[in-house]
């Protein structure tokens, strides 16, 4: 009996066990290597195993793993301190995963909808968004597959079409307290709210005296070539939400707010492991190797290499769109093949994802190279030309 049959059955998993990983490669027990383009999905913001984090957690966990959350440490002061410097937002709550920190989001909303607006509570939120898998953040979320899932839902949210603001003023009534959203919808397939729209939104939930909560969980920390995907905009938000990258592979998120909307009183929230110093000193590596702007740049400019190739590739072989920011950009396949193609490429060494039927998404390493993105994009072809003896053929294709 193989070990794997004591875990619960949740997914379809393939039958590779990766036992090690160093930058954009993760190796298999027999040595074989795989070029990694999910990171743990948009997670790994450094890559496998890197220096950075290696030493952070060894250097600390010398120190001290764990003192109580009803304590300071060191290491959840300064990256606190880091992340309201760098956000212009004051006040920072650690959290252990994203829809953690998204709920903590929405908790703290409908704590201000109490204390400011009367007992507004409802959030509006749009179709096709991700923010967790939590009770809460499932009923804020718009996937589809989610509708009758876990009945009783949540109450309090309104689901709304992107990018269509005169929606957004219609929706808007008494109970109303937040609107939140993704500046770009990763789970969606990697779907771009406009700069406008977020600009208008902006001065309506201003003029409206709503917040404006950003989950910024797989936008932020660099992904798309600025430290948050606002800071693309003349905008800012109310409330943001951080997680995946700003651990760079361990459990941390966090849910950061301006001073005048962080109103929870003692009791109101908390959790066991909430900035321990093991992850926030991890945290606090990622960050300041980041947020140097020499790194963001080379960022964007490997996210425009890679959109720029995959734009050729698209156009050589008849796909489709190619979309994205930074390093969060997606490919319209034309048809849905896209799990065909994520099967084949894991054979020839390759990791890629798929996130709707006819797409993928790539998510490297934001350290990643020219020489990796170019691995990458031939091992893509390969795949894609494959024609006759795979499980896959650019007949199914093109
Ligand atoms: C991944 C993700 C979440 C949930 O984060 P978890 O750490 O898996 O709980 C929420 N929102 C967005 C936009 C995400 O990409």
């Amino acid at each position: 009996m193989q070990a794997a049959d004591s875990l619960m059955f949740i997914t379809t998993r393939p039958e590779v066990v990766f036992v090690r990983g160093e930058g954009s490669w993760l190796y298999d027990p027999e040595g074989r290597k795989y070029l990694d383009f999910i990171q743990g999905w948009a997670v790994n913001s450094l890559g496998h195993s890197p220096k950075t984090i290696v030493d952070a957690l060894a250097a600390q966990a010398a120190k001290v793993i764990n003192v109580s959350p009803a304590y300071y440490n060191e290491p959840m002061r300064q990256l606190a301190a880091r992340i309201a410097a760098l956000s212009g937002l004051e006040k920072v709550f650690f959290t252990n995963s994203g829809a953690e920190a998204n709920e903590g989001a929405i908790k703290l909303a409908r704590k201000w909808g109490s204390l400011k607006k009367g007992g507004a509570f409802e959030i509006l939120t749009f179709e096709n968004g991700f923010h967790g898998r939590t009770l809460a953040t499932m009923a804020a979320s718009g996937k589809p597959q989610w509708e009758h899932l876990y009945e009783p839902k949540i109450p309090g949210f309104r689901k709304l079409p992107m990018n269509d603001l005169e929606a957004v003023r219609a929706a808007i009534g008494p109970k109303t307290v937040a609107v939140m959203l993704e500046p770009i919808q990763g789970e969606s397939g990697v779907v771009p709210f406009n700069d406008a729209f977020l600009e208008d939104l902006r001065a309506l939930t201003t003029e409206k005296g709503l917040l404006l909560i950003l989950d910024e969980i797989q936008t932020g920390i660099g992904r798309t070539g600025k430290m948050f995907c606002w800071q693309h905009t003349g905008m800012q938000p109310d409330i943001m939400t951080l997680a995946k990258g700003i651990g760079g592979g361990v459990p941390l998120g966090a849910l950061v707010a301006k001073d005048s909307v962080a109103c929870f009183e003692p009791g109101d929230q908390g959790g066991t492991y909430n900035g321990n110093p093991l992850m926030t000193a991890v945290g606090l590596a990622v960050v300041n190797e980041v947020a140097q702007p020499a790194f963001l740049r080379q960022v964007e400019d490997n996210g425009n290499y890679l959109m720029a190739e995959l734009r050729a590739m698209s156009e050589e072989l008849g796909l489709g769109e190619v979309r994205g920011q930074g390093l969060l950009v997606a490919l319209e396949l034309g048809k849905p093949v896209g799990s065909k193609v994520v099967d084949e490429a894991l054979k020839r060494g390759l990791l890629v994802n798929s996130p709707r039927p006819a797409s993928l998404r790539f998510m490297p390493a934001l350290n990643v190279t020219c020489a990796e993105i170019d691995a990458m994009l031939g091992m893509l072809r390969e795949v894609i030309l494959s024609a006759g003896n795979g499980s896959i053929s650019s007949v199914d294709l093109l």
